[in-house]
């Protein structure tokens, strides 16, 4: 057998080593080989290579009598055409040194993680959810509620009274989900680690356990009153004041109003998310306000007062002789208030120059007068108009539409 296959020549172990034996020489070579201690020396990191290679079949009872029997062809083939894709998997990104530190408990100084930690990061199995004791505190989750105000209240504050649905420990069994007089017991499949362990490529990993999905232990005499949950439904009132400024999308986070926490552990918090009903007086843009004042023709004309909504009650507006539909006027300071509390944001006014939708005989005889009276230059708009019309049509003439 070449030597570079042969995985008992590259660990340093005889044919006979136990498979005590075997982990030990490879955590041996491992210290010495690992590319954290040889930064850079491709021979060392092919050496490593070999030997995870070699540990991968020799740590395996099935695939070691294979290879004992057919050499390295008899696992080869576990591996797919490329062989042992080491690379892909170990070498790039990861943090070799904490795989290590969980495989061998304690190597290179790192602590053995709870569940969660990066060995399962690595192969994004994301452990997170029970630590290591499944009948300990469990936190209650964070809720989410949507809460739909108007623009007054966004502008002024409110208090509002919410009736939120919600879950709290199950006061018969306490959260244990278990009838009075039992108890949870401790799962037989996994003795209660809430964990079993599967192989997986080269490592071994843990795997939330099927029988008590993860939890330990498993309730031969549900709780009535929650079905074994733990928890039951509850209705929380809460009052909430609602400062003035926020506009859709603001969160106000309500510490310790989320679901309970079960067998002492803390509640969650609610997140209210607000959502702003659009205005039919108002448009807002962050904390401008906008507001379109419709302005008769002969104030526009002459010049007057405009009454304008504002957040302090209503201003007046004067109007100069001549202002132009459309025309925005900015009042500062009397829009938005702004959630910092310092000061408020602008209101925009645009004017819009309302036609008459009826009129009297004796309006209709006084505009008729007027109409008499036009001149020219009352309209300079028009003059522009006239013009620009005029040059187009002369363009078309002269390109031959007739
Ligand atoms: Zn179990
Ligand atoms: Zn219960």
């Amino acid at each position: 057998m070449a030597e570079e296959t042969d995985y008992y020549k590259i660990l340093g172990v005889e044919r006979t080593a136990s498979a005590d034996e075997i982990k030990k020489a490879y955590r041996k070579f491992a210290m010495k080989y690992h590319p954290d201690r040889n930064p850079g020396d491709k021979k060392a990191e092919e050496m490593f290579k070999k030997g995870s290679e070699a540990y991968e079949v020799l740590s395996d009872p099935a695939k070691r009598q294979r290879y004992d029997q057919f050499g390295p062809d008899g696992v080869k083939s576990q591996f797919g055409p490329g062989g042992f894709d080491f690379d892909r998997d170990f070498t790039h990104g990861a943090d070799l040194s904490d795989i290590f530190s969980q495989l061998f408990g304690g190597m290179g100084g790192g602590s053995r993680r709870r569940g969660g930690g990066s060995f399962f990061d690595l192969f994004g199995m994301g452990g997170g959810g029970r630590e290591e004791n499944p009948n300990g505190p469990e936190d209650g989750a964070d809720l989410r509620y949507d809460l739909e105000i108007d623009l007054e209240e966004a502008l002024f504050g409110a208090t509002k009274s919410l009736d939120i649905p919600n879950e709290k420990e199950c006061p018969d069994c306490h959260g244990t989900g278990a009838a009075a007089g039992t108890r949870r017991e401790t799962c037989r499949q996994c003795g209660g680690s809430g964990y079993v362990t599967a192989r997986q490529a080269f490592f071994q990993v843990r795997q939330p356990c099927p029988v008590c999905r993860g939890e330990g232990t498993i309730i031969r005499t549900p709780c009535r009153t929650c079905s074994g949950t733990g928890r039951v439904k509850d209705h929380a009132g809460l009052s909430l004041h609602i400062p003035p400024g926020v506009e859709t999308g603001t969160h106000l986070r309500v510490a310790g109003r989320g679901e309970g926490g079960v067998r002492g552990g803390h509640p969650g918090d609610l997140h209210v998310v607000v959502h702003v009903r659009e205005s039919d007086l108002f448009e807002r843009n962050g904390d401008t306000l906008v507001v379109t004042a419709p302005v008769e023709p002969d104030v526009a004309a002459l010049g007057g007062d405009v009454e304008v909504p504002t957040i302090d009650g209503v201003a007046k507006l004067r109007l100069a002789p001549g202002t132009p539909d459309g025309k925005v006027f900015r009042l500062r300071g009397k829009g938005c208030p702004l959630m910092n509390g310092r000061g408020n944001g602008d209101l925009l006014v645009r004017v819009q120059v309302e036609v008459p939708a009826y009129l009297s005989s004796k309006q209709k005889k006084a505009l008729e007068a007027f109409r008499e009276a036009r001149e020219e230059k009352s309209y300079p708009q028009s003059r522009v108009y006239r013009d620009r019309m005029a040059s187009f049509l002369k363009a078309r003439d002269a390109l031959g539409k007739r």
